[in-house]
């Protein structure tokens, strides 16, 4: 079976290396967290490297669950001393996880292709509760058919794959959905926090909205047990939804389009990752809106 290295292991890496296992997947973990690449790598019996470079060398395919691109970029080149193309092999496939902007994916796939590696962008959609049962839904980018068909028994593990193009096709697709999932859970906050002054009680809002032609994901995962129950915590960082509709927004201006809405739901966006107290939920966007509603 083809030797996996996992890199990233946070709310969505860990218990994607879990299913990854689960499934008999041979794997090697690492995290720049060590306590809980170790702690992880116990659990599931498996190997954790000692770097960066040790992780790839150990494998045949290198799976990263990164923040964003830059981080993802950074893991595989440097700057720092210890990087994955230290360890790469001709023949290895790099699959990018994260979800990351479309034209660096571009950029670093010809630097991995100067070294014989492919490179397939696989970002996914589904959260921490879907990365748990293993139901993501995978949207799988690349042009190499042979990596493409290396890796999707290993991706299988982990979700459904959809194949949505060439190389940085996945990081499209994905960087568009997230802004869809935010201008929608941002919509329906100002709807709540107008509807609430008026006098209507937003648990009945919700209830109403999730029978009527209004709803949408937040409305039917999110209000009720994160936003109403004051518990805020998704496992999906507001930082991280910020950086999804600055690429989807870049992705635009780099195609020449003009599109009101997306250019302003992600200055909205990164106004509140300025604004709120750092490591907060995207759910807290519900908070930002209602504090400058007034
Ligand atoms: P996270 O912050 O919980 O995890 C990131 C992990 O990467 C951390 O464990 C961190 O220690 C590790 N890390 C950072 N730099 C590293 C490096 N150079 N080498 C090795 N490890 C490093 O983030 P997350 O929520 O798991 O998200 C990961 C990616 O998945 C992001 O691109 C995010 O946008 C995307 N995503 C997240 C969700 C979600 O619900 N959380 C859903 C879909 C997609």
């Amino acid at each position: 079976m083809t030797k996996t290295a996992f890199i990233g292991l946070g709310n969505m890496g860990a218990p994607m290396a879990r299913n990854m296992a689960k499934a008999g997947c041979d794997l090697v973990l690492f995290d720049l967290r060590v306590d809980v690449c170790s702690a992880l790598a116990n659990e599931l019996n498996v190997a954790s490297a000692a770097g960066l470079d040790d992780a790839a060398k150990a494998a045949d395919i290198i799976i990263t669950m990164l923040p964003n691109a830059d981080i993802v970029a950074a893991a595989l080149f440097g700057p720092g001393a210890d990087c994955l193309a230290d360890g790469l092999e001709a023949g290895n496939i790099v699959v990018d996880m994260s979800s990351s902007y479309p034209a660096t994916t571009q950029a670093t796939g010809k630097r991995l292709a100067d070294l014989g590696v492919a490179m397939l962008d696989a970002p996914v959609s589904g959260g921490t509760k879907k990365a748990v049962s293993g139901e993501l839904a995978i949207m799988l980018g690349g042009d190499d058919e042979a990596a493409l068909e290396t890796a999707t028994p290993v991706l299988e593990t982990m979700g459904r794959i959809f194949r949505t193009g060439p190389l940085g096709s996945g990081h499209a697709l994905k960087a568009l959905n997230n802004f869809l999932s935010a201008t929608g859970l941002a919509a329906a906050s100002e709807a709540l926090i107008v509807g609430q002054k008026f006098g209507l009680d937003r648990g009945t809002m919700i209830d109403v909205i999730n029978s009527s032609t209004g709803r949408n994901n937040s409305t039917e995962s999110k209000f009720h047990s994160l936003i109403l129950d004051d518990n805020f915590a998704s496992g999906f960082a507001l930082d991280l939804m910020a950086k999804d509709l600055r690429a989807a927004s870049q992705l635009a201006g780099e195609l020449g389009l003009e599109v009101p809405i997306l250019k302003q739901a992600s200055e909205m966006w990164s106004k509140a990752d300025e604004q709120l107290a750092s490591g907060a939920d995207h759910t807290e966007i519900y908070k930002y809106l209602e504090d400058n509603a007034i």
